[in-house]
C-alpha cells in the first residue's frame, strides 16, 4: 500500500468535532456508550461497524436530531446541547436519500435556501454551483422521476451542499446502489470532499469503503468505539481481534506476552517463535495472553530456490481460484489452525496442488502482536 500523495489536500489539527464522553441510553439499553473522538477540520471521516453498533446514533446526536443521555458535543468550538438541528453548521445526506418526487432537481437543491430568503440571482447561482460540484449542469429541470439512482444520489449531496455546511455527515450514502456505481460514488465522494474541503463524515458498515475513502476512521462495536485511525493503521495495526477480523481477513495465532514496553510488545508464539512487533496504540493488555497476527496477503509463496529471511512451511490442504488471486489453506506443524494465504496468479499459484509441501515468507512488521 502507498501513502497518499503529498499534493492531496490533507486535514487541519484544528477539531471541528469534539465527542466527550457521549452515552444514548434507550432504557436500559445503551446505544452509545462513553464515546470520545476528535475529528479535525477537513477530515474525510468514518464511523464504521456492524449494523446496530450505535453509528447513526452518534451521527443523530451530532445533525441535532437527537441529544445525549450525558456527555458534551462540541461543533466549530461551540457546545451544541439545545441548539436545534437547523441551527447547527451540520447538514445530513440520509441512508434513504428522499428528494422531493413532485419538484424537478433545482428546486430540490434549492428547497433548503428558502428559508434564507436570498435574492432570486444569488439563489440560483448557489444551486448552479451545487449542482456543478455533483457534476449535474445543465439537468436542473429533469423531473425527479427522471433520474437514475445514482444521480438522485447527486441530488441529494447537493442539496445539502447548497446550505455550505461546515460538516456534511452522511448515513450510508451508497448503500442502495449497485457494487460498480457504488465504486464510482466512492471516488467521486473522495474527490468532491478533496475539493470542497469541508469535513465529511460518513457512518458506513463497509470496510473497503471506509478504507478507499477515509483520512480516518473510527471503528465502533456494541456501542463503544474500539479503534480511532487512520485506514492503514487500522488495517495493519489492529488494537484487538474484533477489529482485525472486521476489516477482513487474518491469520491469528496464539501468543503469551514476554515483555511490554511503550511502544514495542515480544510474545512467544508456536509457529513463528519470539516475535517483537511495534506495539498498537491503545493497546490494552489483558492478562498474559495475546494474538498475533497476520494477513493472508502478506504471506506468499516461495518458488524453487528463493529464500527469505523469515519463513515457515507447510502443506496445502485447501485451493480456492479467484481469478486474480488463489486463497490457498496451508497446514503448518505446530499451529493449532492452517494459515489462509492469498496470492495473486501471475507465478501460477492456481496450479499447486492440494497435498503439496509449500514454503512461505514474511516480513516481521506484517506480523502484529494483538490483544485478545
Ligand atoms: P447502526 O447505525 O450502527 O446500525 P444505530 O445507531 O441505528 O446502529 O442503533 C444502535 C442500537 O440502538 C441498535 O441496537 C438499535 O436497535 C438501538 N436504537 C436505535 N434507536 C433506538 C430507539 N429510538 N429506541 C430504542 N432503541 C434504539
Ligand atoms: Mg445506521
Amino acid at each position: 500500500m502507498l501513502d497518499r500523495p503529498q499534493s492531496e489536500r490533507s486535514a487541519s489539527e484544528r477539531p471541528m468535532i469534539e465527542i466527550r464522553g457521549v452515552t444514548r441510553n434507550y432504557g436500559a439499553f445503551k446505544a452509545l456508550d462513553d464515546a470520545t473522538v476528535t475529528i479535525r477540520e477537513g477530515e474525510f471521516f468514518s464511523l464504521l461497524g456492524p449494523s446496530g453498533c450505535g453509528k447513526t446514533t452518534l451521527l443523530r446526536m451530532i445533525a441535532g436530531f437527537d441529544n445525549p443521555t450525558s456527555g458534551t458535543i462540541v461543533v466549530d468550538g461551540q457546545e451544541m446541547v439545545g441548539v436545534p438541528a437547523n441551527r447547527r453548521p451540520t447538514n445530513m445526506v440520509f441512508q434513504s436519500y428522499a428528494i422531493f418526487p413532485h419538484l424537478n432537481v433545482e428546486q430540490n437543491v434549492g428547497y433548503g435556501l428558502k428559508r434564507l430568503k436570498l435574492d432570486q440571482g444569488e439563489e440560483k447561482r448557489r444551486v448552479d454551483e451545487a449542482l456543478a460540484m455533483v457534476s449535474l449542469t445543465g439537468l436542473g429541470k429533469r423531473g425527479a422521476h427522471e433520474l437514475s439512482g445514482g444521480q438522485r444520489q447527486r441530488v441529494a449531496l447537493a442539496r445539502a451542499l447548497v446550505m455550505r455546511p461546515k460538516v456534511l455527515l452522511l448515513d450510508e450514502p451508497l448503500s442502495a446502489l449497485d457494487k460498480k456505481l457504488r465504486e464510482q460514488m466512492q471516488v467521486e465522494l473522495r474527490r468532491l470532499q478533496q475539493a470542497v474541503g469541508i469535513t465529511f463524515i460518513l457512518v458506513t458498515h463497509d470496510q473497503y469503503e471506509a478504507l478507499a475513502m477515509s483520512d480516518r476512521i473510527a471503528v465502533m462495536f456494541g456501542g463503544r468505539i474500539a479503534q480511532v485511525a487512520s485506514p492503514k493503521e487500522i488495517y495493519q495495526r489492529p488494537v484487538n481481534r474484533q477489529v482485525a477480523d472486521f476489516l477482513g481477513g487474518m491469520n491469528f495465532v496464539k501468543a503469551e506476552i514476554v515483555e511490554e514496553n511503550g511502544s514495542s510488545i515480544t510474545v512467544d508464539t508456536l509457529g513463528f517463535g519470539r516475535v517483537t512487533t511495534e506495539k498498537p496504540k491503545a493497546f490494552v493488555r489483558n492478562g498474559a495472553a495475546a494474538t498475533l497476527g497476520i494477513r493472508p496477503e502478506r504471506l506468499r509463496v516461495l518458488w524453487d530456490q528463493a529464500t527469505a529471511k523469515y519463513e515457515v512451511s507447510g502443506s496445502v490442504v485447501e485451493r480456492h481460484y479467484f481469478g486474480e488471486i488463489t486463497h490457498l489453506i496451508v497446514d503448518i506443524p505446530g499451529l493449532e489452525k492452517p494459515l489462509s494465504v492469498t496470492e495473486t496468479n501471475d507465478f501460477g499459484a492456481d496450479d499447486i496442488p492440494v497435498g503439496a509441501t509449500i514454503r512461505l515468507g514474511y516480513d516481521r512488521d506484517a506480523l502484529v502482536a494483538m490483544a485478545d
